[in-house]
C-alpha cells in the first residue's frame, strides 16, 4: 500500500462482512520507552499520545501528529523533558472484527527523530491477515503474509460443543485471491487448490 490511509482503510475493511466495520487498534512501541495514553484518528489526521519514559522514569508526555496521506509529522512535547538520545519510535496497527472471521496486523511503522524533515520513510504493509472460510459444516483458516507470494491453510473442525477449532495441520500453497463475496465459491476454489497440489 502507497499510504497509511490505504492501510487504515484496508484494516477498516472486514473482508467477510464485505464493510468498513472493523475498529483499527493502535499500539506503539519501544515498550520501554513509550506508553500510549490515547490516540485518535480524524479524517487524515493520525494523534497518538504517549507518556516517554527513560529509565522507568516518566519524562514528558508526547503527541505524534501523522498525516495519513502525506506522511509528515509533527512532535509535540508537553515540557522539555525529553533526552539528547534519540530513540525510536514506532507504531502499528491491528483490527479483528466483531464476526471473528477476520483479524490483521501491519508492520511496525517506524519514526525516526533524527529526521529534520519529519516525513516517515516506512512502507505500510500488512504484517499477518487471518481469514476464516466457514460455511454449513466446514471452515478453513488461511493466514497470508504481505512479505510472501504463499498462503498457509489449515482446516477447522467442529469440536463436541459445536465450536470451531483449528487441526493444527497447517499446508502452504501459493497465495491466490479469494472472491470474500462468495464463501461456497471460495471455499471450493480452496479444496481444488488442496486437491491437485
Ligand atoms: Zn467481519
Amino acid at each position: 500500500m502507497d499510504t497509511l490511509q490505504q492501510l487504515w482503510e484496508y484494516c477498516q475493511f472486514c473482508p467477510i462482512c464485505q464493510k468498513p466495520c472493523r475498529d483499527v487498534v493502535v499500539s506503539v512501541g519501544p515498550d520501554d520507552n513509550f506508553r500510549m495514553i490515547d490516540y485518535s484518528k480524524q479524517d487524515n489526521l493520525l494523534h497518538i499520545r504517549c507518556d516517554y519514559y527513560f529509565e522507568d522514569t516518566a519524562q514528558t508526555e508526547v503527541t505524534y501528529i501523522i498525516n495519513c496521506d502525506t506522511h509528515k509529522y509533527e512532535l509535540q512535547m508537553l515540557d522539555e523533558g525529553m533526552p539528547e538520545t534519540q530513540f525510536p519510535f514506532y507504531f502499528y496497527l491491528n483490527a479483528n472484527c466483531d464476526c471473528n472471521n477476520a483479524s490483521i496486523s501491519s508492520i511496525d511503522i517506524e519514526i525516526k527523530w533524527a529526521e529534520a524533515t519529519c516525513q516517515i520513510y516506512e512502507r505500510f504493509l500488512i504484517d499477518q491477515e487471518d481469514i476464516y472460510l466457514i460455511t454449513g459444516q466446514e471452515g478453513y483458516h488461511i493466514t497470508l503474509r504481505s512479505n510472501q507470494s504463499r498462503m498457509v491453510v489449515s482446516k477447522l473442525i467442529f469440536s463436541r460443543t459445536g465450536g470451531l477449532i483449528d487441526d493444527g495441520v497447517e499446508q502452504t500453497y501459493p497465495f491466490v485471491n479469494f472472491d470474500y463475496t462468495d464463501i461456497d465459491k471460495s471455499i471450493h476454489k480452496l479444496k481444488t487448490i488442496i486437491l491437485f497440489s
